[in-house]
This record gives structure tokens, C-alpha cells and sequence, in this order.
């Protein structure tokens, strides 16, 4: 477990998936196999990014400075937004509540208050977004002051315009969607699952929780195959 921090985005979407995966992520992670799909789709989302992040010509990116030391993501993020009150950052990390969270881009403005841009490589607005979105913001919005929560994520193609929640009005290759006002509203349910999650996550007991189709939804769990192999071993006996 690293140091300074319990949950991140990731585990915590994790955990409201299973709490065995959740468990699994932050006690046995070697134990977690992505198929040629997923890392495909890794890959797409990590050149859509880049391709949006190329329209923030004044950021600087925080792991450049620090790689995968990312218990100092916080402390650092902190230090560059009280040096430059214009600061654009990616990767800018928040710590609150034991979560640590990296934001893809952020705007600081001249009073301080931050507009936040998450980039989701899919065509529209999905649930999944929306709660990834939302421990996003509760954990930031507890550090800094925010100005604006948005969503940027690929245009809908030219034969579905209607797929989107936000029509693109510019000439720009992505969507930008601002959930500002919905996740305000989330922050007592956010504080809620955390609180339950960080009892999984220090639990030293694995949860024995059976496999279903909750493994397939809204992703595909990374430990199936594991899972399998104890449902298998049950069976001999
Ligand atoms: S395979 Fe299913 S039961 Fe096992 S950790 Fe993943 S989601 Fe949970």
C-alpha cells in the first residue's frame, strides 16, 4: 500500500463495482490480468488524451517532474498553483479523505478557483464517466476552490449528433460537458462509500464474494481468472 494515501479514483471505482476487487487491488494487484482488448483501449484513451491535451499548449505535466512517485503529486500540485496563479496543470494530484486523485487538466484562474477537465475517450456521456467524474470532484473540491467540473470527451460520430448531452458548437475534435451542479449534489453518498471502502481496504481478510455478472459490469474485472480458480478448487471437494 502506498504511502500517504488509501484509495485512488481507480480503486474506488473498483470498489463500487466488488469489494473483493477492491480488496484484490489494494492487497494482491499482480494478481490483476488485462486482456489484449483492454490494453488496446488503454492505449486509444491515452492518444485521445494526448490529442486534447495538445489544445492546452501552456500545461505542464506533474509526472514529468515525478513519475510514479505519486504520494508527492499533492504537495507538488500545491506548490505550482500558489507559484503561478495561471498555472494549467495535467496530472495535478488532490489528496482528501485518505483519496488521492490525479486530474487530467487544470485551470487555475487569476482568483484562485479551478475549472477541472476530465478526458473520457468514448462518444458520449456514460454512468461510468459520471461516477468517475464525481470522486474526482469530491475530492478536489475539498482542496481548492472549484470554479467548474467538466467532462471532455470524443465528438459523436457525424451520423449520431444526437448521442451527446452537449452539442459541440466549435471546431474543436471533442465535446466539452459541464457537470458542475450534478456532482455538487453527490458529496454525502461520495463520503458515505469511502467511508465503507477504507474498512475493505484494511481489512487483512479477502471478502468471499461470488462471482456474477457483476464481473462483466461495468468492466470487465481484471481478476476473473483468479476468482475462477477458487470456484474450481471448491468444486473438487
Ligand atoms: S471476478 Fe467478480 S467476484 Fe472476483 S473480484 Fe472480480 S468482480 Fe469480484
Amino acid at each position: 500500500m502506498a504511502k500517504g494515501y488509501l484509495l485512488t479514483k481507480s480503486k474506488y471505482i473498483r470498489g463500487l463495482q466488488c469489494d473483493r476487487a477492491l480488496w484484490l487491488d489494494v492487497h494482491r494487484p499482480n494478481l490483476a490480468r488485462y486482456s489484449a482488448e483492454q490494453m488496446r483501449r488503454f492505449d486509444r484513451g491515452r492518444d485521445f488524451e494526448q490529442a486534447v491535451r495538445d489544445s492546452f499548449p501552456t500545461g505542464h505535466n506533474i509526472s514529468l517532474d515525478l513519475g510514479r512517485n505519486t504520494s508527492a503529486y499533492p504537495e507538488h500540485t500545491a506548490k505550482l498553483l500558489d507559484e503561478n496563479p495561471e498555472a494549467v496543470l495535467f496530472e495535478a494530484g488532490f489528496l482528501y479523505d485518505d483519496v488521492l486523485v490525479l486530474a487530467d487538466i487544470v485551470c487555475q484562474r487569476p482568483d484562485g478557483s479551478l475549472d477541472i477537465f476530465e478526458i473520457k475517450s468514448g462518444s458520449k456521456l456514460s454512468d461510468t464517466y459520471r461516477r468517475d467524474a464525481a470522486i474526482q470532484h469530491y475530492v478536489i473540491a475539498h482542496c481548492r476552490p472549484l470554479h467548474s467540473f467538466n467532462v471532455i470527451h470524443a465528438n459523436p460520430p457525424a451520423d449520431n449528433p444526437g448521442s451527446s448531452e452537449q452539442s459541440n458548437n466549435s471546431e474543436l475534435p471533442f465535446t466539452i460537458v459541464d457537470l458542475t451542479d450534478d456532482l455538487d449534489a453527490q458529496s454525502d453518498t461520495i463520503a458515505h462509500n469511502i467511508s465503507i471502502m477504507k474498512d475493505i481496504a484494511l481489512d487483512t481478510k479477502e471478502p468471499t464474494t461470488p462471482t456474477g455478472q457483476h464481473c462483466l459490469e461495468p468492466y470487465a474485472c481484471p481478476y476473473q481468472h483468479y476468482c475462477a480458480q477458487g470456484i474450481r478448487q471448491l468444486a473438487l471437494f
